[in-house]
């Protein structure tokens, strides 16, 4: 038998509903804040990771789905999608028709991790973009936005971690600091850690080494780095997400793992979740769109993980099991067509109706059929029935059953149903 690739997984229809009620969720509430949908291709140019997320990173570094072509491009599946999302947004020139343009997305990523509960290699992310400006008002609307979504999925207790990570003017003075704090303890950390204190040193803090942890706690955090403008940014978003009445923590030692990001960083992690406790991850990348070749271009964005966020509904939000309205019954080859016309007439109505052709099976076979698939009412149609042009309705929580000339069927099953 051949099975779905490790990493990958089948969402079956009982659980496709939970799916459906969180991107409903979405879409409405940030349609509301003058998001738009955007929907860019599942694979890239290889080229566009590499620039747009930085080579120093995991994702590049291992964990890219890159193949090459027929024609010997090389192509990667995304793994995540702002890069893909600025890139559209500079080959469209949206840049030109508004001044801040609000994008979101929902669809799968790809990423060669070790797979564990909550950690897929086709996993889904619901994110947005906003583009085209740099007040702080944006960041904090934009996460305000956030916390009203997930708010409405009834998550539970979650925490907002919010950080900034300085910019271009800040953070080399910054980053050598770090260095110099480290580079004594370097042999103490494991070879990872080592490799980043080297080529990108902001990103120890995200160290899964418990022994490291302990000794990177220690060094100073960027938050008491930043230059006055930076400063300044966070106070800013700080005090609309205040008025806004949005709960966040401060987490000075909080980094991204991607490299386009500047000033403004946050997550937000649901304890429920247990090891893979980040729910979502986002921030300000006001370099990104310039490192792809556009103009400087500021941004704000998240992306939440959907998997994680599905598993975390509570269990009323099962988007409630699917039942047809009637099934029909039918006996003998010569009801399939009357079957299949009465189905339409329910249908046209509204009703939600299930004809499965085996007219050779036993009544009793297709009344256990209805009953399982818990059907409202069943719908027989029998050599008596096609000869008087009549269908037999049978409720099924009760018994009651009525014969009627088929153009009724619409009145009786409405009837019956009290719909
Ligand atoms: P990132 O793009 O790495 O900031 O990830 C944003 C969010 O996507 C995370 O907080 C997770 O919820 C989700 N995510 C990232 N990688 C995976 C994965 N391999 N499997 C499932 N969810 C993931």
């Amino acid at each position: 038998m051949i099975e779905a690739v490790k990493g990958t997984r089948d969402i079956l229809p009982a659980e496709a509903g939970r799916w459906q009620f969180v991107e409903a969720q979405a879409r409405e509430v940030f349609g509301r804040y003058g998001f738009r949908e955007i929907r860019t291709p599942i694979f890239e140019s290889t080229e566009l990771f590499a620039r747009g997320v930085g080579e120093g990173t995991d994702i590049v570094a291992k964990e890219m789905y890159t193949f090459l072509d027929r024609k010997g491009r090389s192509l990667t599946l995304r793994p995540e999608n702002t890069a893909p999302v600025a890139r559209a947004y500079l080959q469209h020139g949206m840049q030109r028709g508004s001044d801040l343009t609000r994008l979101y997305y929902i669809g799968p990523m790809f990423r060669y991790e070790r797979p564990q509960k909550g950690r897929m290699r086709q996993f889904a992310q619901i994110g947005v973009e906003a583009l085209g400006s740099e007040h702080p008002a944006v960041d904090a609307e934009t996460l305000h936005m956030l916390a009203v979504f997930l708010d409405r999925l009834g998550l539970g207790r979650i925490e907002l971690l919010l950080n900034s990570v300085g910019c271009e003017n800040c953070r080399p003075a910054y980053r050598e600091l770090l260095k110099a704090e480290l580079m004594p303890f370097r042999d103490r950390l494991d070879a990872d850690c080592q490799r980043r204190l080297e080529t990108n040193p902001l990103r120890v803090f995200d160290c899964k080494v418990p022994e490291d942890q302990a000794l990177i706690a220690q060094a100073s955090p960027i938050l008491d780095h930043l230059c006055a403008d930076c400063r300044r940014h966070l106070d800013g978003v700080r005090g609309h997400l205040e008025r806004l009445g949005v709960k966040y923590t401060m987490a000075p030692r909080l980094v991204r793992g991607l490299d386009y990001y500047r000033r403004t960083t946050f997550e937000v992690t649901l304890p429920t979740l247990g090891a893979q406790s980040a729910l979502l991850g986002g921030g300000r990348y006001d370099g990104l769109v310039q490192e792809l070749g556009g103009p400087p271009v500021p941004g704000f964005g998240f992306a939440v993980g959907e998997d994680r966020l599905v598993m975390s509904l509570p269990e009323e939000r099962t988007g409630g099991e699917w039942s047809p309205d009637a099934v029909f019954v039918i006996l003998g080859e010569e009801g399939v067509g009357a079957s299949l016309e009465g189905a339409q007439r329910l249908r046209e109505a509204g009703l939600s109706v299930v004809v499965e052709p085996f007219p050779d099976r036993s009544p009793k076979a297709q009344l256990r059929r209805a009953n399982d698939l818990k059907a409202k009412t069943a719908i027989l149609v029998g050599g008596s029935e096609v000869a008087g042009g009549t269908l037999t309705i049978k409720r099924l929580g009760d018994g009651l059953q009525k014969t009627v000339p088929a153009a009724d069927v619409v009145a009786t099953v409405r009837e019956m149903l009290h719909v």
